[in-house]
């Protein structure tokens, strides 16, 4: 279906931060997109940052990239793996990026003597920047926006009146709001506490946002009373009171929703037909999730592993990986420099493969090379993703060819031998924000290779997100010791894959397969390394 003007959903939070806006935002889509329509969303983040390409992972958890080459929040990743569409830089928009914008316009002059102000001309171009998502998918039916950040803030405010006067300027029935928020149980008392939603729905409509949708996050039911007593409070019909229960896994929140029939409701506020969707195929893959045959353990060694957002995209591609091959993939973290100071063995001796994830500078980079060290010789299943890729060239030339100086230019200024090095463009640039290789480049394959038997083809593409990349003066010595480079850039110049065909899975990529896993539809790397180390694991256990 293809309406001539697109609907909007608001999605906000209040109370606390991480109450799944993101999840909630791809569910709802996920359940319009089985209505029919077509679906598209946007992720306004409140911070000045232009993106956040230059936040510290700590900071922010994964940057993920699209196939443009933004650099975008992580909740992309939960649209793009429900929803089953590649979204672009317009998908995601900063503080940063409106102000910058601003800026740039008061210096062209484009303003015309006027004062340059929040309202109305940064809550306009927030309104344009809204309106472009739909101009640019040739017209989709439902733009879901979702606002980072929770009600209150003062960063979040011009977004908030952006919204105000969005709804007014499109009309009611063609802009619905729905805010998330917390219902706490107090065990004390054995009460369920509406007040902090109450609070942070009276904070909504002082700036003049009425909800017309709440979803109350909550470790238990959320009884017909307290759904009373909140649309009371809040100004919203009990039956818009939507109960957003702790699930056991995230894939099962559209399956919830559909439950407490969401996308019958906002349907109906949309004025749109509803009719009773299919969910027979996401309920089909939820319950197998839910439910493996097998478990393994694979171990990543990395540098932010106390972080898990860090490596959110990585998580849920095994994940999805898992369900595909009927197994539970346990991930055992390993901080790389401990391997350092402990040994690679301690660490990895119990696991049945290992992955090293993208990463940048140098602080634990030996810890990652002695992990490749130990995978290499012990020939358990290991796969490399981007500075992953690094780590596996620098460990190959300096355990194998002999290169015992082999190093990347990342980590040492003028190494022996710079096995990694700058990107030929990469020497000139100084500034660091979106200076990256980024985005979705072709790679071509050779055949008979291990990443051949995994795409099944000979051109693919994947997104990339680097400024180093293996040097091609020692393509000659790495290749005459036995690394099949099996990707290579469509013009020859980049190394994109390389493989060891000795062992039994030894595949490293310079991009990232994570970005392009999907529900249903998992990334052929991930599951081909995962049903390796599954057989590696039943053959080290002898269960053969
Ligand atoms: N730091 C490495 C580079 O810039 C790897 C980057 C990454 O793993 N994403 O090339």
């Amino acid at each position: 279906m293809s309406s001539k003007k697109a609907k909007y959903v608001f999605i906000t939070g209040g109370v606390v931060s991480s109450l799944g806006k993101g999840i909630a935002s791809a569910s709802l889509g996920l359940l319009l997109k089985k209505q029919g329509l077509t679906v598209s969303v946007l992720k306004m983040d409140p911070y000045l940052n232009v993106d956040p390409g230059t936040l510290s992972p700590f900071q922010h958890g994964e940057v993920f990239v699209t196939e443009d080459g933004a650099e975008t929040d992580l909740d992309l990743g939960h649209y793009e793996r429900f929803l089953d569409i590649s979204l672009s830089k317009l998908n995601n928009t900063t503080t940063g990026q409106i102000y910058y914008k601003v800026i740039e316009k008061e210096r062209e002059g484009a303003y015309l003597g006027k004062t340059v102000q929040v309202i109305p001309h940064v809550t306009n171009e927030i309104k344009q920047r809204i309106r472009d998502v739909e101009s640019d998918q040739g017209g989709v039916d439902v733009v879901l926006v979702e606002l980072g950040g929770t009600v209150g803030d003062i960063e979040g405010l011009p977004f908030l009146e952006a919204i105000r006067q969005f709804k007014l300027e499109m009309g009611r029935e063609n802009c619905i709001n729905i805010h998330l928020t917390l219902v706490p149980f107090i065990k004390a008392s054995g009460e369920m506490k509406t007040k902090p939603t109450q609070h942070s729905v009276m904070k909504l409509r002082e700036i003049g946002i009425q909800p017309d949708i709440l979803i109350c996050r909550t470790e238990t039911q959320l009884s017909m009373e307290a759904r009373q007593k909140i649309g009371l409070f809040c100004n919203v019909p009990h039956e818009m009171v939507i109960e957003g229960r702790d699930v056991s896994s995230i894939y099962s929140v559209p399956l919830a929703f559909e439950e407490e029939q969401l996308a019958e409701k906002v349907m109906k506020l949309m004025q749109l037909p509803y009719s009773r969707a299919h969910m027979k195929e996401w309920r089909g893959f939820v319950d197998r999730l839910l439910n493996p045959p097998e478990e393994i353990t694979i171990g990543i060694a990395g540098k932010y592993v106390d972080l898990r957002d860090a490596y959110k995209s990585i998580i849920e591609s095994f994940v999805l990986a898992g369900e595909a091959n009927g197994v539970n993939v346990n991930l055992r973290w390993v901080e790389s420099e401990r391997i350092e100071d402990e040994g690679a063995e301690k660490h990895l001796e119990h696991v049945s493969a290992l992955l090293i994830p993208g990463g940048f500078g140098e602080r634990g980079i030996e810890g990652k090379i002695d992990a490749v060290t130990y995978a290499r010789e012990h020939d358990m299943p290991f796969f490399g993703i981007c500075l992953g890729l690094q780590c596996a060239v620098i460990e190959f030339a300096r355990s194998v060819c002999g290169l015992k100086k082999a190093n990347s230019r990342e980590f040492e200024e003028v190494p022996v031998d710079p096995i990694i090095d700058y990107i030929p463009e990469q020497w000139q640039i100084t500034r660091k924000g979106g200076t990256m290789r980024l985005g979705a480049y072709p790679c071509v394959i050779k055949k008979g290779s291990r990443a051949y038997e995994c795409y099944g083809s000979e051109r693919i593409s994947e997104r990339h997100r680097h400024r180093y990349e293996v040097n091609n003066d020692y393509r000659d010595i790495l290749e005459e010791h036995g690394m099949v480079l099996s990707g290579l850039s469509p013009e020859g110049d980049l190394v994109e894959i390389v493989e060891l065909p000795e062992k039994r899975w030894f595949l490293a990529g310079q991009f990232h397969p994570e970005f392009k896993s999907r529900a249903l539809k998992p990334h052929p790397l991930f599951s081909s390394f995962v049903r390796a180390a599954y057989e590696y694991q039943k053959e080290k256990s002898g269960k053969k």
